[in-house]
């Protein structure tokens, strides 16, 4: 049996290049938002550039904003592939209406699209997105998949929510796998405690696992960078108490050292006491076969799905 990996690795990057969103989800803990709203800026993305030099994370384009709206998101898709990144993006159907964004996504072509899809039935879709519909939402999905063949790789993130009866599950999986669309369904959590409508989680309580939770594997090999360059602990810290440094004034090297001192007892952030985040759990044990851009999607697609 190989060794279970337990240093902290640089494997993924999510980047949040705004916190500002109108997509007023029910499944999102927006109003504790308390770190400053703002977009990143170009130095900003350059100082990620310069910071990575000599690693090979798989980065996404995520976090509590809307990418959209942040004006460059599509020459940060640019800048990132011509470095050799991988880099994905996470959006929500709302977001995709328009002709131009959708042309400029064509266009942009990020290695992977993840679009979110917060409740499986049409009464919890309705419930939990009040911006847009479930058929809209099938229908726009539907349209960029077809337009996206060849040219990049696309998948439903759908939560399922408290309000969703599992044996939803199957319907909608039958669904997406109709159109030819992969759907990767997740259990909604309470995003570090935060979420007020706990009607809509249906994770187990934190601690339920019985591995337990002395480390957490997102904070092994998943790392948070802000928009405006702060390195943070956590994608669910809402007020930056988590913060480790900044894109100026770290290197990778001290960041992973950073995290393997904090990693030598319990994980010790407020945040994370009230975390049912699944993902923590992760016990990879893959050891060098880490390496590869490959091995990695496979690592989290593999661990997600036997949770
Ligand atoms: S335990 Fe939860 S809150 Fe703490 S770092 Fe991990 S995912 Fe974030």
């Amino acid at each position: 049996m190989r060794n279970m990996v337990k240093r902290p690795l640089f494997l993924s990057i999510d980047l949040e290049i705004t916190n500002i969103c109108h997509n007023i989800c029910r499944i999102c803990p927006r109003q504790a938002i308390k770190r400053p709203a703002g977009l990143m800026g170009v130095e900003c993305f350059d100082a990620l550039m310069n910071f990575l030099h000599g690693f090979n994370p798989i980065l996404t384009l995520s976090g509590m904003g809307d990418p959209l709206l942040n004006e460059h998101w599509d020459y940060f898709i640019h800048l990132a592939k011509s470095r050799g990144y991988n880099i994905g993006l996470n959006v929500h159907p709302a977001s995709l209406r328009s002709e131009e964004i959708q042309n400029r996504l064509m266009e942009a072509a990020p290695n992977r699209l993840y679009i979110s899809f917060p409740g499986l039935a049409r009464e919890s879709f309705a419930y939990v997105n009040p911006t847009i519909g479930f058929d809209e939402s099938v229908e726009i999905i539907s349209r960029i998949a077809e337009s996206a063949k060849g040219r990049f790789g696309i998948a439903v993130s759908a939560i399922k929510t408290g309000l969703d009866d599992s044996n939803v599950v199957q319907s909608f999986k039958a669904m997406w796998k109709d159109k030819g669309i992969r759907a990767n369904i997740y259990d909604c959590h309470s995003r570090g405690g935060h979420l007020c409508d706990t009607g809509l989680v249906c994770t187990r309580s934190p601690g339920w696992h019985k591995r337990g939770s002395k480390t957490c594997s997102l904070f092994l090999f998943h790392t948070f960078v802000a928009w405006d360059g702060s390195i943070l602990a956590c994608c669910h810290d809402l007020d930056g108490q988590t913060a480790l440094g900044h894109l100026n004034s770290l290197t990778p090297h001290q960041l992973l050292g950073l995290k393997k001192e904090l990693i030598s007892g319990f994980m010790s952030y407020r945040l994370c006491k009230n975390c049912d985040e699944p993902l923590r759990y992760l016990q990879p044990a893959w050891g060098n076969e880490l390496v590869s851009i490959s091995s990695r999607k496979k690592l989290f697609k593999i661990l997600k799905d036997n949770l």
